[in-house]
């Protein structure tokens, strides 16, 4: 099986790290790892670039990565931090001339057409400045690109919202709870992705210590915690993480 490839392309929480405003010694530490974006990764195999979730910090993304093609993009949820750069992917329908495939939850579609009416509504003398995508609603595996992508049904507070596991890698960001059937699905999981906002616990999202115990239930080889609040300081991290579970930062990239 060839190798999966997973490119962070932001690790913040929904305000981004700096916080606008904030003095904090996160906020203004000099430290590379310490400054996240929105959230956001890219998996790539089969020579495709997969996008998940459109980040209001997608333009700048897609420069750092040094993107130059997408292939498809994968939709987690439909929060603003994950959704509102969506407008931003009309620089590859130029570059491709071709529609990109878009795969989302039902309230995700459902939200893509409300809050992105221009879309499907464009207005007169709109050329070249409305993205083109196809919506795709999704609850079952599905084929992309010759591989299987599962998705996996998760709680963000009382929001059902998806994960996706792709082969050996899952990815799983705003989670704050993981119902049986959908464990069962990341059995034998090598490399995880999951959520730790921050120390203290949050209605909607995994804390660092709630990551790590679900981490250690699923036993993958590799896990990188994600979405990630100002409260965590990268080069000084204030809980005993096992060496197999490390903090992403910004263009890390890892393999499986
Ligand atoms: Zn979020
Ligand atoms: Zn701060
Ligand atoms: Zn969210």
């Amino acid at each position: 099986m060839p190798d999966v490839e997973l490119l962070f392309l932001g690790t913040g929480t929904s305000y981004g790290i700096p916080v606008v405003g904030c003095k904090c010694s996160v906020c203004t530490s000099q430290l590379n790892e310490n400054k996240r974006l929105r959230c956001s990764a890219l998996v790539r195999y089969n020579g495709k670039n997969i996008l998940i979730d459109t980040s209001p910090d997608l333009r700048t993304q897609m420069l750092n990565g040094n993107i130059s093609r997408l292939d498809a993009i994968l939709f987690t949820h439909h929060h603003a931090d994950h959704l509102f750069g969506l407008d931003d992917i009309r620089i590859f329908n130029r570059i491709q001339n071709t529609k990109i495939p878009c795969f989302a939850p039902q309230k995700t579609t459902d939200m893509i057409y409300r809050n992105f009416d221009y879309i499907f509504k464009p207005p007169p003398l709109s050329d070249g400045g409305i993205p083109q995508i196809e919506i795709i609603t999704v609850h079952k595996p599905f084929i992309l690109y010759d591989r299987t992508i599962i998705p996996i049904p998760v709680y963000h507070g009382k929001l059902p919202i998806l994960g996706f596991r792709i082969g050996s890698l899952a990815y799983i960001t705003d989670c704050s709870f993981i119902p049986d059937a959908s464990m069962a699905l990341l059995e034998g999981v090598e490399l995880l992705v999951l959520n730790g906002l921050r120390y203290t616990p949050h209605v909607a999202h995994y804390s660092i210590e709630e990551a790590v115990r679900v981490i250690e239930a699923l036993k993958p080889k590799t896990a990188y915690l994600t979405h990630i609040s100002h409260d965590v300081d990268h080069g000084n991290i204030d809980f005993p993480l096992p060496e197999y579970i490390q903090l992403a930062y910004d263009g890390l990239a890892v393999r499986v």
